[in-house]
Formats: structure tokens, C-alpha cells, sequence
């Protein structure tokens, strides 16, 4: 069985085909910078890496040239789309509609539509991932699995807004927290790596990307997450801006004449590190301009690594201590000045990291970069949240 996962981001789509039999992949991918300028997609196949670098203005191009360059002559794995047995798509919000991973029917992408609001930055360029693979393989198998499912353990204390508890039970607003798969597979493979059970371990799992999320693993179960109603909260991103009073929303409204609507666009997509520094929102660029004496791409990246380091703070006293605290995605596996800013100043916590193994290149292995005396474990690990979706895909079928 080969199953195609599409995980589509805000501004990268990765993919990978996976043989179920032995969950080898058979080809993978990245679409980087889309809708940015610069856009390329690398393609490996055959013991090859293919790189094309093509304007990718949407998913919707995006997803069609990883079609091509899975069934092309040279860089193809398969005669025709026929050889796909099932897509597995990531998606983003499932509010209380969707608890568990589903299947794709007419009715469920109505209800993914009515989504949108929860997720206005990720939950279309999922649909439109579906819609695009539906196009060019309308009787093959599709799955949504969603980013939300891994967090439903949390307690009601967790998840609860301090509003009017009818509010709750009527709208559902509530937190539901965001890159589940992500979190629920390092955290697992942090215990496998250690030799322990998930349920003998008290982690803290930093997923940071352009979209950024922390979470308290306790026991295996997600007690806690940095990421709330939507993906806008918790640590500043690549341009959201994190928490922030929400009071804020109604007089930055007034002073700049935007409605509701378009200052909440201006918190997810106008801020962040790249509102800050006025450079980018691609910490490679920050940390370029940082070293090179950019005093505003040093202050994003001083807020960035403050905020996390408080939410591995506050999910340690929730947990009553941490055991491991886990790097993982795109700014966690290739920053280490980043890794370094958070754990610094933890000696409260008996945490301290090895500032040489740090700065090690990331070898796409799990590296430990634990410090010669500390009491907490520091592991980066390389999310694979394709696997994830591949296997409940699979289980889901
Ligand atoms: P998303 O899936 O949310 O789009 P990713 O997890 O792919 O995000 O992370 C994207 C971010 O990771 C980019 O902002 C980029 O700064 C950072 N990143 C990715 N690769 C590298 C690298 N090799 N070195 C430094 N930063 C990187």
C-alpha cells in the first residue's frame, strides 16, 4: 500500500510517498517559500534530489507540480496517480467538530469550510491541498488528520477561557492547541530514544517553525499547549504575533481604520518576528542580519527566545518538573542560537546544554545536546508528522 501524505504549512507544502509495508519513503519533498519570492520545490526520488525552482504563487501550484514530479520520466516514482492507494492530508483546526482523524466526504469539507475562521492562515491551504489531489485522483482515498486530536487529553482547567461558561458551551471557544502529530511523535520518540515509557516522562515538546507551539507531555498525554482557539496565540511566529492583550484589537483597529477583521489579518500575517525586525520572517535571514548588527532582527529574536523559555518555565511548574525538553521543526533543528538563548539561565530547573554539541549541523538524526551535568535531557529530534498521518491514514481506511 502506498499512501501520499500532504502536509500543507502557511509557506512551505511537504509531501512524502510512503510504502505502508515498511514505511520506507519512496519519494519526498519540500515546496518552500510559497506565495514569497524565490519559491523552489526539492524533490527526492531514486537516490537523487531534483530541485526545481519555479514561482509557486499558491498550494495550488504548488501541489501540482509535486504531481508532475512524481509520475515525470526522470524524477518520477510512478507510472500514474492509479499507484496511490490513499492521501493523507495534515489539517489544522477541527474546533469539537472533528476529535479524531477523518475521512474526506463532501460533508466533511463543508464542515472544513466553515473551519476556515478558526485557522485563516493554514486550514485553506489544506483544503485546497484536498481539493487539488481530488482533481487529479477523484477515486482514491482521503484522510484528514488533524493537528488538534493529540491535544484533547488536556484538562478543562487547561483548556478553559475565563469567559462566560455558557459562551463555551454555546461557541466553543475554548483552547484546542495546534501541531498535535508533531508534539505526540517526538515526544514518543524522545522516550523511545531514552529507554523509557511515555507514561514514565514529564517533556516539554518546542515545535518552532514559522508557526511556533510548546507543549507539557505529561505522561504521554498533552496537558497543556502555547497555541490556543486558533494558531495566533502563544510565542511570536514568522508573522503572528503570538499572545498579546486582546484589548490591543480594538485600539489598534481605531488607530490605523482597519475593522476587526483586517487587524486580526494584521496580527497573524503582519507581525511576528518579521513585524518586529522589519527584515523577514525566515529566521535564517534574522540571524544574518542579527549578526551583521540589525538591532531590530536581534530584538525579534531576543522576544522570540524569551517567550519560550517562559512557556518551558510554566509548563515545568505544571508538570511539578520536566524531564526532557525536546527541539523540533524548522528554527528548533537548524537555530542553535535560539536552543541556546532558551536554555540558558535554566540552572533553577538543573537544566544546562552542551553549548559545543549545540552548534553542531543538523545530520537529520536525533542529537543530544544535554549538558555534562544536567538533570534535564535536551534532545533535538526531527519531526515526522508525514509519518503520523500516513499511519492513521492507514488505520482510519
Ligand atoms: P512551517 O512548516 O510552519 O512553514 P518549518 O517548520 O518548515 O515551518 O520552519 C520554517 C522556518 O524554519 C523558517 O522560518 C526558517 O527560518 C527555519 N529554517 C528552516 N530550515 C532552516 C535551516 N537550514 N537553517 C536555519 N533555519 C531554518
Amino acid at each position: 500500500m502506498k499512501v501520499l501524505v500532504i502536509n500543507s504549512g502557511s509557506s512551505s507544502l511537504k509531501y512524502q510517498l510512503i510504502d505502508m509495508e515498511t514505511e520506507g519513503v519512496i519519494a519526498k519533498g519540500t515546496c518552500e517559500r510559497i506565495g514569497i519570492d524565490g519559491s523552489k520545490l526539492t524533490h527526492k526520488a531514486n537516490g537523487k534530489e531534483f530541485v526545481f525552482e519555479q514561482a509557486m504563487p499558491d498550494h495550488t501550484v504548488a501541489v501540482s507540480l509535486v504531481l508532475g514530479a512524481l509520475t515525470d520520466r526522470e524524477s518520477g516514482v510512478i507510472s500514474s496517480m492509479d499507484e496511490i492507494n490513499a492521501v493523507g492530508h495534515r489539517a489544522v483546526a477541527s474546533g469539537e467538530t472533528f476529535k479524531a482523524p477523518t475521512i474526506v466526504t463532501d460533508e466533511v469539507m463543508k464542515k472544513m469550510e466553515e473551519l476556515c475562521d478558526l485557522a485563516p492562515l493554514h486550514n485553506p491551504a489544506a483544503i485546497v491541498g484536498v481539493k487539488a489531489c481530488l482533481a487529479a485522483m477523484p477515486k482514491t482515498p482521503m484522510a484528514l488528520v488533524f493537528d488538534t486530536s493529540f491535544h484533547f487529553t488536556m484538562p478543562d482547567y487547561a483548556y478553559m477561557y475565563a469567559i462566560d461558561y455558557e459562551d463555551y458551551e454555546k461557541y466553543k471557544i475554548r483552547r484546542y492547541g495546534f501541531h498535535g502529530t508533531s508534539h505526540k511523535f517526538v515526544s514518543q520518540e524522545a522516550a523511545r530514544y531514552l529507554g523509557k515509557k511515555p507514561e514514565e516522562l514529564k517533556i516539554v515538546t518546542c515545535h518552532l517553525g514559522n508557526g511556533s507551539s510548546i507543549t507539557a507531555v505529561d505522561g504521554g498525554k498533552s496537558v497543556d499547549t502555547s497555541m490556543g482557539f486558533t494558531p495566533l496565540a502563544g510565542v511570536p511566529m514568522g508573522t503572528r504575533s503570538g499572545d498579546i492583550d486582546c484589548a490591543v484589537v480594538e485600539y489598534l483597529a481605531a488607530k490605523k481604520n482597519l475593522t476587526i477583521g483586517e487587524a486580526l489579518t494584521y496580527l497573524n500575517k503582519k507581525s511576528g518576528v518579521a513585524g518586529v525586525s522589519g527584515v523577514s520572517s525566515d529566521f535564517r535571514d534574522l540571524t544574518a542580519a542579527s549578526d551583521k548588527g540589525n538591532a531590530r532582527a536581534t530584538l525579534a529574536l531576543d522576544m522570540f527566545s524569551y517567550a519560550c523559555k517562559k512557556y518551558v518555565g510554566a509548563y515545568a511548574a505544571a508538570m511539578n518538573g520536566v524531564d526532557c525538553i525536546v527541539f523540533t521543526a524548522g528554527v528548533g533543528e537548524n537555530t542553535p542560537r535560539v536552543r541556546e538563548a532558551i536554555c540558558e539561565n535554566m540552572q533553577y530547573l538543573g537544566l544546562e546544554i552542551d553549548k559545543e554539541k549545540n552548534l553542531e549541523k543538523n545530520n537529520g538524526e536525533i542529537r543530544d545536546i544535554t549538558g555534562a551535568n544536567s538533570k534535564v535531557k535536551v534532545l533535538i529530534i526531527p519531526t515526522n508528522e508525514e509519518l503520523v498521518i500516513a499511519r492513521e491514514t492507514v488505520e482510519l481506511l
